[in-house]
């Protein structure tokens, strides 16, 4: 029996998306051990929904465009965007972040950034971008999501969000998230600093259920990779290694489908310089 009837809107399924040997996400409701994930892809990244019986948290909105569909999953999951604790950012890249401010100003909920991300806000150490060598991996990216062209809505706020030297003006309530920090209203998630791809990467992990949410840490174009675009490949070998050893069942990547299998994370593939 299904737990909700068929999402109302389709899945985008852009021309350029069919490139990627793993093809264009899902809407997906995947449930374990008491922890939800619903999985919705979006303009320019895959947005996740945490559920809780009474909570709810948001991972990225990466367009102005993303937050009326945000609120029509709310509205087809039978949730009251009242339920919503906090949407989470899980590193400050415009592809991830543009809408974020939008959608928790509309839910009047906090935006919760990682530690180093939070700091960098707040005058501190700024984030580093990947340099020119990676334009190739940002390229194949870009058509491996389908080509997605810029949105009238995002313009003229969403470039103040996620690009080098960008002041991310959050107007919501801004938290930081340190390494083992816990999600209001949803027990059993647990945030993990995965700095590599991002100096300010997170992930959020659910031990019982196997869950990981890994923003761009992992991505899946080639059937499941670890990110090539790295701003630091010592920290993500670091990330890697340390991510490893958790028991993860179902990986909720930052683009492509979702991953699932015993060991999901050691089949990862370690994508080549010269790949795409
Ligand atoms: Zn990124």
């Amino acid at each position: 029996m299904d737990l909700f009837p068929p999402a109302p809107f389709p899945t985008a399924r852009p021309w350029a998306a069919r490139l990627s040997p793993a093809g264009a996400p899902d809407v997906r409701v995947v449930s374990r051990a008491g922890a939800t994930v619903v999985a919705l892809p979006n303009r320019y990244s895959v947005t996740y929904l945490l559920l809780a019986p009474r909570a709810v948290a948001v991972v990225d909105v990466g367009s102005n465009a993303d937050v009326p569909r945000v609120l029509e999953a709310l509205r087809w999951l039978g949730r009251s965007p009242s339920e919503v604790r906090v949407v989470v950012a899980s590193h400050l890249h415009c592809d991830h972040v543009m809408g974020i401010d939008a959608l928790a100003r509309e839910l009047e909920t906090p935006v919760a950034v990682g530690r180093a991300a939070f700091d960098a806000i707040r005058g501190g150490p700024p984030l580093r971008f990947p340099d020119h060598r990676d334009a190739l991996h940002l390229v194949g990216g870009w058509v491996y999501q389908g080509l997605p062209s810029p949105s009238r809505s995002d313009w003229p706020d969403g470039p103040r969000f996620g690009f080098p030297n960008a002041p991310n003006p959050f107007q919501a309530e801004l938290r930081s998230l340190k390494d083992g920090a816990r999600i209001d209203g949803l027990p059993g998630w647990t945030v993990l600093e995965t700095p590599g791809h991002a100096d300010d990467a997170i992930a959020l992990f659910h031990r019982r259920a196997g869950f990981l949410v890994t923003g761009d840490t992992v991505r899946n174009f080639l059937g499941g990779e670890w990110n090539p675009l790295q701003v630091d490949r010592a920290s993500m070998q670091a990330t890697i290694a340390t991510l490893q050893e958790l028991p993860v069942h179902t990986v909720f990547p930052g683009h492509g489908p979702v991953l699932e299998g015993k060991g999901v994370l050691r089949g990862l593939k370690v994508v080549g310089p010269w790949e795409p």
